[in-house]
């Protein structure tokens, strides 16, 4: 083996700017007088505010844009075993998003992954880079190619990728790799570097292996993972997985899911299986626009004046990107329901947003408005230059709630 590489740098500057355009953007949409905005607000059942309450103040229509705040389970045996997460919890809990920022992670020092897209570069780039783990184990359920991060996102994490392990894998699963027509030698080429790992922190693969156990400790936490061996088949020209019956032990203390989130069902929209159940109607267009509108399967009706979009439309598909997309799609669905309607004038919009306002505050729900947000990154910002950091951000709702209280009064 080679010369230990010198770690890249960790720099976020990618990201960094992608969250700084998003935040130009959610400013500027904002600035519209148009634009009400009413934050730290849940809307759900069981919640201050419900998709009905709405419903009820009578506005032309309601788009749900809540993301997929559901977690997906493998429903595999010791899911609950203490360290074994989602992978959204986690990168909400290092993005500093309450109440995960404030949630306890028994990460350990050797963590499985389970899928390879680029959640789990985000997260492997947290472990090693920041956390100084020993070692991510990365267990896929096909091979090599079937990757699904970019090439460019790994580059923060090639530095620790074990070479001489990664060979030993590719040529322990060679065979089923021919066997669906892949190009063992190219593949070789492609994922097995020169080098040692650096700083002795290992980046590894499992290919070909689906978790079938999380094996616990006495204590209660992760011993280990276990995996059953798969073979590949090509189905309509795509490999898919087959189990093999032969099961591995991965030795690892942590798992982290990254298998993709579903919705939140809790919000109160007909739900089945992860996803809002939206209109089957094949309206022409692709996206369907009936895709955008939610379906009560049961009465076999479209929920009137009520859509998704984004994540909530489509749960865990794409990036920024691809949701922004989305949005704007089913805004032009929304914008066709709306044009036959009777519109709101501004007087009757701000009418109905302060009722809303003094119902929230009457069941004791702390609104969060534009204003609130402008103070609150000022004083963000100045703990940051205090800190000689280039971020600043509270970790909790009521300190963040507090400051904004605190600057409100200190006018
Ligand atoms: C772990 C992880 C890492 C990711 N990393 C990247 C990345 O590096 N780059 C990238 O481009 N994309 C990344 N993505 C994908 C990206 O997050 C999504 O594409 C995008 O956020 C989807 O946008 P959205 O507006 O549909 O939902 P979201 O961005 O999730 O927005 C939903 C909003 O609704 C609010 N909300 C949720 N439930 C309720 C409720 N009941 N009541 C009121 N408000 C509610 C939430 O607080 C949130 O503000 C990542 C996703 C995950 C899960």
């Amino acid at each position: 083996m080679g010369r230990a590489s010198s770690p890249k740098p960790v720099t976020y500057v990618e990201k960094e700017k992608m969250k700084t355009g998003l935040r130009k953007q959610f400013k500027k949409i904002l600035a519209d007088p148009k634009v009400f905005y009413l934050g730290h607000v849940t809307i759900g059942q069981n919640q201050a505010l419900t998709l009905n309450d709405l419903k009820a103040m009578g506005f032309g229509a309601i788009v749900v844009t809540a993301g997929a705040q559901g977690t997906k389970k493998l429903g595999i045996e010791g899911e609950d075993t203490v360290g074994v997460y989602h992978a959204k919890d986690v990168v909400y809990h290092y993005n500093s998003l309450p109440p995960f920022s404030q949630r306890t992670f028994e990460i350990g020092r050797r963590v499985a992954i389970i899928s390879m897209g680029y959640v789990m570069v985000d997260i492997a780039n947290w472990l090693l880079n920041l956390k100084k783990i020993d070692q991510v184990v990365v267990v896929a359920r096909r091979g090599p190619i079937e990757k699904a991060y970019d090439d460019n996102e790994f580059e923060y994490i090639e530095q620790y990728l074990d070479n001489a392990d990664m060979k030993q894998e590719i040529e322990r699963i060679a065979p089923h790799l021919a066997a669906v027509g892949q190009n063992v030698d190219e593949i070789l080429k492609k994922f097995v570097k020169e080098g040692d790992p650096a700083e002795g922190r290992r980046l590894t693969f499992r290919y070909l292996c689906s978790p079938t156990k999380v094996i616990a400790n006495e204590q209660g936490r992760v011993a280990a993972l276990e995996a059953e061996d798969n073979e590949m088949i090509l189905q309509d020209g795509r490999t898919v997985a087959k189990g093999t019956g032969k099961t591995r032990r991965v030795e690892v203390d942590c798992v982290i899911y990254a298998i993709g989130d579903q919705v939140d069902a809790s919000l109160g929209l007909p739900f089945s299986r992860g996803a809002f159940v939206t209109n089957p109607e094949k309206l022409p267009g692709d996206p369907s626009p009936a895709a955008y509108q939610p379906y009560d399967p049961e009465t076999k009706t479209v929920l009137d004046g009520i859509f998704v979009a984004g994540w909530s439309r489509n749960a865990s598909v794409g990036l920024v990107g691809v949701a922004k997309q989305d949005a704007e799609r089913g805004m032009k669905v929304i914008n066709a329901y709306l044009a036959n309607k009777a519109g709101l004038s501004s007087g009757e919009m701000e009418e109905k947003i302060e009722a809303l306002i003094e119902t929230l505050h009457k069941k004791g729900a702390s609104v969060v408005t534009k204003e609130d947000i402008e103070l609150l990154e000022g004083a963000e910002q100045e703990q940051a230059r205090a800190r000689k950091t280039w971020d600043f951000k509270y970790i909790s709702d009521d300190k963040m709630l507090e400051v904004i209280a605190a600057r409100k009064a200190a006018r």
